[in-house]
């Protein structure tokens, strides 16, 4: 979940984990650590046609979910760049 600073270029205040509700750490308007957002637009062959959802989810709750998965999530190792 996002909260996200009041005026003409909103900029993003706060996330907070919608899994476990730990507030990410950020500093200034810069994240330190890394997340998962999902923003989901549901649309004509869904049971939620015209809603927008959209969450966030903070590393140690990623890996609960993914370890429930019945097939493991893809990982390829990125080249580092020069
Ligand atoms: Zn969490």
């Amino acid at each position: 979940m996002r909260e996200y600073t009041q005026g003409k270029e909103a900029a993003v205040k706060k996330i907070i984990c919608n899994q476990c509700g730990k507030e990410l750490n950020m500093r200034k308007d810069l994240l330190m650590e890394e997340c998962v957002s999902v923003n989901q637009i549901w649309g004509y062959f869904s049971r939620k046609d015209g809603e927008n959802h959209s969450f966030d989810l903070c590393e140690d709750c990623y890996d609960k979910l993914v370890k429930g998965f019945v097939l493991p999530v893809t990982v390829e190792k990125r080249k580092e760049l020069l």
